[in-house]
């Protein structure tokens, strides 16, 4: 059994574009520079903003984070996109999510523009990476990717299993497997709530992909010797007996999967690391796109 390590894997990429980013200031040229939005006071967005911004310092960009109060109307959100739209100074954003529910969250996502859309949530980058042809690729998909890539993982020709299927993680995910090329050319089968006699799915699979957030869904029972285990559920368990009062979990059972498993991610430490690395990517992607762009 091998651990697809993504606190290595990503700290690799980091090395990588940290490298490309001196290179860039060595040659005279802009870094790239990423601004995150956030909305309100929630205690977990407010990590996540402050690990991207922490990991934009680490690689040598430029990062802003523009932050707004929880009364903010969508009025107020929208022109503030609009004016990071407008920045020449800004490759990329992301405007973190939940958002307060007197902002529609779709409408904010439409207005982000493609070009700037790192985060690949803008319906112009979904379509264009259904439809195979360049595009911002969801960071956690993108990471998930990117760990099969570089462990040389085979997909061709294997039965994936995605389970979940929301806009960020399982239906990218399902469209990426069964899109032609590495990693890809899977055969897919996307299931949900609604999927009847799951374990009979899942025993199938050579490839599972987990994504719906319920702490050790998947039991050894539900899988066949040898199967590749990608699991992206992060839950947070209350404990009292841990300092921070909670300990991080995800969808798989773990100890006894992994002893029939080819591959396995763990958690922590899994796919959760690899979605910063890969929305550094994306950064730096959109900033290469937009130095071709003027020339
Ligand atoms: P989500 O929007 O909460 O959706 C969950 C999906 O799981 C839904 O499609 C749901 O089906 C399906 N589901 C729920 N219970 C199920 C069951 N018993 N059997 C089969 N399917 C079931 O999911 P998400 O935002 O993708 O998040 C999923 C997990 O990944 C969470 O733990 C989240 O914290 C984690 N996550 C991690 C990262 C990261 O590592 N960086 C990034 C994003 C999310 P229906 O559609 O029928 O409701």
């Amino acid at each position: 059994m091998i651990i697809l390590d993504g606190k290595k894997t990503s700290n690799d990429i980091k090395n990588e574009i940290t490298d490309t980013v001196q290179a860039m200031k060595d040659n005279g040229e802009k870094v790239p520079h990423l601004a995150a939005v956030i909305v309100g006071n929630d205690g977990a967005s407010l990590t996540y903003v402050g690990s991207k911004v922490r990991a934009c310092e680490r690689v040598g960009f430029e990062s802003t984070m523009v932050r707004m109060p929880n009364t903010t109307s969508e009025t107020e959100l929208l022109k503030e996109i609009k004016k990071l739209n407008d920045n020449p100074e800004i490759d990329g954003f992301i405007v973190q999510l939940p958002l307060p529910k007197q902002i529609d969250t779709q409408k904010v996502l439409m207005a982000v523009d493609p070009d700037k859309d790192v985060d690949g949530f803008h319906p112009t980058n979904f379509g264009r990476m259904a439809l195979d042809m360049s595009t911002f690729i969801p960071a956690t998909p993108f990471g998930i990717l990117e760990l099969l890539d570089r462990y040389g993982v085979d997909t061709q020709g294997k039965h994936t299993v995605v389970i979940g299927r929301s806009h960020i993680v399982g239906r990218p995910m399902s469209i990426l497997m069964g899109r032609k090329g590495f990693p890809g050319n899977s055969t897919v089968t996307l299931t949900h709530s609604h999927t009847k006699n799951i374990t009979q799915i899942t025993s199938q699979a050579d490839i599972i992909i987990t994504a719906l957030g319920v702490p050790g869904f998947l039991k050894a029972e539900m899988v066949k010797d040898d199967v590749v285990i990608i699991d992206v559920g992060i839950t947070r368990v209350p404990d009292d007996s841990r300092e921070r009062g909670y300990y991080i979990t995800g969808d798989v059972d773990f100890e006894n999967v992994s002893k029939k498993a080819s591959y396995i991610t763990p958690v922590p430490g899994g796919v959760g690391p690899m979605t910063i690395a890969m929305l550094l990517k994306n950064t730096l992607l959109a900033r290469e796109r937009h130095r071709a762009a003027n020339r």
